[in-house]
């Protein structure tokens, strides 16, 4: 009989639980950046190059590997971290199941340069040896992984944008920096140095990745950051939980932070928080997910209770949690909310500035009427796209945090339009088939962000996109947010002429008035009429 079953080739089984463990660029800098901690890097170097599909190198300062363990490393199931069941009860370091070399190779041209003190250099291809010599390093290890995914094409065809796999790296990378204060951590990206932190204390990381954080919890065995309730978003981007320094997602953390919150924020609103639980080992279970991103608890309720109540306690004795606490007074309108420059943000009743030489009037449909010398007609449409335009293409540095971020769907096949999109000065990342907005220009409101974007993806020429948009919004605006655009078209470079070349305003003397009504010059042309004759 033949014999139907065999024994996969390692080639085989490796690119197999590569499937599980190396999804992306982002899960093989995680496994990699984890193994340099494990290692006892002081200083770990992440560099990317075309979101990392091109290349992934993390070089670090650890203990390193001599000749014989540089060699093990790469074949699957070879760990330094345990040696056998009993071990996984008290884990202390981060991999533990050694397959991610193994895995990572078994996909990718990789090359291994690791030193003890005795330094090795081994090239592999597809999980293939190609070379193995003494080389020269100083302590520590350095990974190149080349040409991911080349002979796993399906895998390959379904890698996101190089934006986008970016954007994932550099979340793993904060992620993983967020738990080690004590490591410098450096990331650059096609060249660039987009994030680099010194060894540094906790509460400092936080604010060097999240910006600064009002309250500290403090606890026992629970410590971290919330943000103020007004800065709670509608995702869980800015949620970041560790468990004994592993990067967590909790479904039941999330939810007793958000307790803790009380009537503080809105039922759909996430608060932002970094948490570091330190628990028993015995009292976790890690082991639950490939990835190790979720755990179980031994006493669900315990833990839920106590970050509860960590969280409440930080918000201080003095809060009545049974009345709802209101978080910052809502904008004056939703003008406010995105077109907040400055200025306007502290003004509680809109009222016209009279130091303003020009004296505004009336709105009537899309035409501002403005008194100066003579009268000033605006089209507040035009004025609108103009500024657009100009803060678009010259004003990039000044898009405006969204107090909600904004989900839009996307199609498959649009990822690119993240790095367009980033271009123009809008911030936002991709989540799967969602393209998530954090901050937008002024002048391009929230609301109106999907019709910007529709016309986006059909125009993609600014000056069009701009003046087509301004249009479609029709907006009717009360007499102070008109004024308010008009001031602002002040400041462009252009203030006479929309993107497509279009007056924005014209100036009506009395001569002008009067011909419209008959007098002076237009006396000829209505005697034709008879009228005057
Ligand atoms: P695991 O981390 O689960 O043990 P890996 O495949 O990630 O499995 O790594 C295999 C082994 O290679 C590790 O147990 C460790 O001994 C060694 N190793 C990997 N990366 C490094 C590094 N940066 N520095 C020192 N040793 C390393
Ligand atoms: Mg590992």
């Amino acid at each position: 009989m033949n014999q139907k079953i065999s024994r996969l080739p390692d080639d085989v089984i490796n690119q197999i639980a590569a499937g599980e463990v190396v999804e992306n660029p982002a899960s093989i800098v995680k496994e990699l950046v984890e193994n340099s901690l494990d290692a006892g890097a002081k200083r770990i170097t992440v560099e990317i190059v075309h979101g990392g599909q091109q290349l992934i190198r993390v070089e670090d300062d650890g203990c390193g590997m001599g000749p014989e363990d540089a060699e093990g490393c790469l074949e699957r199931h070879a760990t330094s971290k345990i040696r056998s069941v009993d071990d996984l009860q008290e884990l202390v370091t981060m991999g533990f199941r050694g397959e991610a070399l193994a895995a990572i190779a078994s996909v990718s041209h990789l090359e291994l340069k690791t030193s003890d003190g005795t330094a090795t250099r081994i090239l592999t291809e597809g999980g293939q040896v190609k070379v193995i010599e003494p080389c020269a390093r100083n302590q520590g290890t350095t990974i190149e992984v080349r040409s991911l995914f080349y002979n796993v094409p399906a895998r390959k065809k379904f890698q996101k944008s190089a934006g986008a796999n970016g954007a994932q790296v550099r979340r793993v990378v904060e992620t993983i920096a967020l738990a080690h204060p004590e490591v410098a951590f450096s990331l650059t990206v096609g060249g660039k140095k987009t994030f680099d932190v010194a060894m540094s204390s906790k509460r400092q990381r936080v604010e060097e990745i999240l910006g600064e954080h009002e309250h500290a919890v403090e606890a026992a065995s629970i410590s971290g950051f919330i943000g103020a309730p007004s800065k709670a978003t509608s995702t869980r981007s800015s949620q970041y939980l560790f468990i004994n320094r592993r990067p967590i997602f909790s479904p039941l953390v999330a939810k007793a932070v958000k307790e803790g919150f009380g009537t503080r924020i809105a039922e759909h609103a996430y608060p932002q928080f970094v948490l570091f639980l330190e628990i028993s080992p015995e009292s976790v279970d890690v082991n639950v997910h490939p990835q190790k991103k979720e755990v179980r608890f031994k006493d669900e309720a315990a833990i839920f209770r106590s970050v509860q109540k960590a969280v409440e306690g930080a918000f201080g004795a003095a809060v009545d949690f049974s009345s709802p606490i209101s978080f910052d007074s809502p904008p004056l309108s939703s003008f406010a909310e995105s077109f907040s420059f400055p200025a306007f943000k502290t003004v509680e009743t809109p009222e016209l500035d009279l130091t303003f030489r020009d004296l505004p009037l009336a709105v009537i449909g899309n035409y501002l009427l403005l008194q100066r010398e003579h009268l000033i007609l605006v089209d507040l449409l035009a004025a609108h796209a103009r500024i657009l335009f100009e803060s678009l293409k010259y004003e990039k540095g000044t898009a405006q945090a969204l107090i909600w971020p904004l989900e839009v769907k996307i199609n498959p096949g649009d990822e690119e339009i993240v790095e367009e999109l980033g271009g123009l000065g809008i911030e936002c990342r991709l989540l799967q088939r969602t393209l998530v907005i954090d901050a937008l220009p002024p002048f391009l409101e929230a609301a109106d962000f999907p019709l910007f974007f529709a016309n986006w993806k059909e125009g993609k020429k600014i000056e069009n996109v701009t003046a087509r948009f301004s249009r479609a919004v029709r907006k009717v605006y009360p007499l102070h947010e008109a004024v308010i655009l008009w001031r602002r078209l002040q400041k462009c470079r252009d203030l006479f002429y929309d993107p497509l070349g279009n007056p924005i305003w014209v100036e009506v003397k009395p001569e002008e008035l009067g011909q419209m009504i008959g007098r002076g010059k237009a006396k000829g042309r209505l005697s034709l009429e008879g009228v005057y004759e």
